[in-house]
């Protein structure tokens, strides 16, 4: 009885060690002591406290939890696809401590306060890492995007061309500026998939082949769409958020309107930084997503728009399907289900692609979690190791490679591209809200998330 009580009080109050803690962008020795969840103080040096467990990390890296602001869950409704326990198991194996997730993919889809809140029920006791929403924008729910955001959204998310999800339609100008003031109100993100289709596009010979379906969605649906997104950037005056840009023909224009209002914001995701169109095989929709993965020359670009502070942040954009649904079998990118499942891997991905395009982490590791927690608002309590913040913290080990393999991945299906691939760089610890959820790289707490809401 009295070794449960200590073991209670310890893991609300305990001190970690590092010579390589991640503050203020910079690797410092330093010692966190956590109390009641939150980052309680720091230590600029090595300080034990006879009465507190003192968690000494010597070397390896102690860095805030990453914070994935695009993900697809799909529950309630398709968790056959996906599900709250078993992403969340895979964001804290992959240092994820808090995600954000997408409109679409459930059923209901979260357009109207009632969808909101059966969203929040199938989540509830499956959270092993926090995680908020988006709500998202249809033709028809205009006049339910006010009580979204006060139900605590995270933005609106909408998509210029079929999202794939039958009942959430794609919108147009017209729905976008009608709910514009909405925003402007808020202050909340339009978070926007831009392709807009048009049939300027080759036809189709062969479904299995990786090169026809990169073809059939071209960088001018990007850019087309992009324009439009700005536009409405422009004219209301209101946040509006490029999510995974893939086309480095949309950079300048994006680039250009950055400079004229910190309101356009852009992310990328690590899957079109890791591969190029020329190395995915056909038959091989395992791969599919979209925009599509494109070429070596430009996912360069990307990359120089990255080491360029381009990109506000880097989300995964985990949106996977079941092996059917993904049609592993058949090898048809055209009828497959376009998402990369990959939450549990971002930071190896990209610590692997970066290290060799020669990124540092003190650039990188601010793209997965300082940056993302000023565009969802959380930048006074998530996102950085300072005291007053929560206790969301993750121990990385730059160093240590592991293959990727089906036996480690938490995530409801096992297939990804990321399979096989030797990854440098691995999540070693992670701490939910003070809670130590990760422990050599192996789950040992569960629940430990909180449903987080925008206010
Ligand atoms: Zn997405």
């Amino acid at each position: 009885m009295k070794s449960s009580i200590i073991s209670e009080i310890n893991m609300k109050e305990f001190l970690i060690y590092s010579k390589r803690c991640f503050i203020n962008n910079q690797f410092i020795e330093a010692t966190l002591h956590i109390q009641n969840q939150k980052i309680f103080k720091i230590y600029p040096f090595k300080n034990r406290m006879e009465e507190l467990s003192f968690l000494d990390y010597t070397d390896l890296i102690v860095m805030p939890g990453i914070i994935d602001a695009h993900v697809h869950i799909n529950e309630p409704g398709r968790e056959d696809w996906e599900g709250f326990d078993t992403a969340t198991k895979a964001a804290a194996i992959g240092g994820v401590t808090s995600l954000i997730e997408m409109p679409l993919n459930a059923s209901p889809v979260t357009t109207n306060v009632d969808a909101f809140i059966i969203k929040q029920q199938a989540a509830e006791n499956k959270l092993h890492v926090n995680c908020g929403f988006y709500g998202g924008i249809t033709p028809t729910n205009a006049n339910a995007i006010e009580d979204l955001i006060k139900a605590g959204v995270f933005g609106i998310k909408g998509f210029l061309t079929h999202s794939g999800i039958d009942e959430f339609p794609n919108i147009h100008k017209e729905h976008l500026e009608e709910i514009a003031p909405i925003l402007k109100k808020y202050d909340l993100p339009l978070l926007l998939h831009c392709e807009l289709e048009d049939d300027k596009v080759p036809k189709v010979d062969n479904p299995k082949s990786y090169r026809e379906y990169l073809h059939s969605r071209p960088q001018h649906w990007e850019t087309n769409a992009i324009e439009l997104a700005i536009d409405i950037q422009q004219k209301f005056d209101i946040r509006v958020h490029i999510v995974h840009l893939s086309a480095s023909e949309g950079i300048a224009i994006i680039n250009q309107q950055k400079k004229k209002s910190a309101k356009l914001t852009v992310e990328t995701c690590p899957h079109y930084l890791f591969f190029n169109a020329e190395e995915i095989p056909d038959a091989a929709p395992i791969f599919k997503c979209a925009p599509p993965i494109r070429e070596k020359q430009n996912n360069n670009l990307l990359w120089e728009n990255l080491l360029n502070d381009g990109f506000n942040f880097l989300g995964s954009d985990h949106s996977p399907a079941p092996p059917e649904r993904k049609q592993l079998e058949s090898g048809d990118f055209f009828k497959a289900w376009g998402g990369i499942s990959g939450l549990q891997f971002t930071l190896s991905v990209l610590w692997t692609a970066g290290e060799k395009r020669g990124m540092s982490l003190e650039k990188l590791l601010p793209l997965l979690t300082e940056n993302p927690a000023k565009f969802l608002g959380l930048e006074k309590q998530k996102g950085k190791l300072s005291k007053g913040f929560d206790a969301d913290i993750c121990v990385f080990n730059e160093q240590e490679k592991f293959t990727v393999s089906e036996g480690i991945i938490e995530h409801k299906h096992k297939a990804t591209p990321y399979n096989r691939e030797i990854l440098k760089g691995k999540i070693i610890h992670t701490f939910v809200n003070g809670v130590q959820v990760v422990k050599d790289s192996e789950l040992i707490e569960l629940n430990a998330g909180k449903l987080l809401l925008k206010t």
